[in-house]
């Protein structure tokens, strides 16, 4: 089955079709098709159904969309859903490396580093048949960046269990602990319940 991913996001693309192994997935920008819904939604899950609806509008076949981000219990949830946006303003569009930067300076002096981060996935394969599945994975904010693997925020994410950032975990590791991983997890069982039902 061909699936949509609803993101503009080739990392995590990357990581959704190694995820998904065995479904091929398609971002709307590689058939060509402009892909920039408005996320004004207030939570993860939100975000992410509206990211899943715009793309089914367009492609009337079955969508997977992700909206995920940071959520830091010292800075009360943020940056949370704006995660993707944070330190950015009109006109001007921060690096991951500056974003995490600028978290490790809003965090200093706090003594509550703890955080997760937070993937909200939908599986959109009609109108009326939408699966909604959100997951996340606990650590803590690291005092500095380690590691060169991964995306993001990684590089400053401690793994709860694992002493490691996420950024020095393999691809393998990461898919193991991660809350894109766990998501995806249970939308893989899905899809193959889907696909085994049609034959
Ligand atoms: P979204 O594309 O609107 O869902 O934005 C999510 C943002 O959260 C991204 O821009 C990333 O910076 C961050 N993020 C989400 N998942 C990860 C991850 O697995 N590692 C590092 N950063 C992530």
């Amino acid at each position: 089955m061909k699936l949509y991913f609803a993101s503009g996001n080739a990392h995590k693309k990357e990581e959704m079709a190694r995820l998904l192994g065995g479904f091929e997935l398609t971002l709307p920008k590689e058939e060509g098709i402009s892909f920039d819904p408005i996320e004004d939604g207030s939570t993860f899950i939100e975000n992410a159904l509206i990211k899943a609806r715009s793309l089914y509008e367009i492609v009337k076949k079955p969508v997977v969309a992700d909206d995920s981000g940071l959520v830091c219990d010292g800075l009360d949830g943020a940056p949370g859903i704006h995660t993707a946006r944070y330190g950015c303003s009109d006109g001007v569009k921060l690096t991951s490396a500056e974003q995490y930067t600028l978290l490790l300076k809003e965090l200093e002096g706090k003594a509550n580093r703890k955080a997760r981060f937070v993937c909200a996935l939908v599986l959109m394969l009609s109108h009326d048949r939408i699966y909604i599945i959100e997951e996340c994975v606990e650590g803590e904010i690291a005092p500095s960046p380690r590691g060169i693997e991964g995306f993001g925020y990684d590089p400053v994410f401690l793994v709860e269990d694992t002493g490691k950032t996420a950024a020095e975990l393999s691809a393998d590791q990461k898919d193991e602990h991660s809350h894109r991983g766990r998501a995806a997890r249970k939308i893989k069982m899905l899809l193959e319940e889907v696909t085994s039902e049609k034959k």
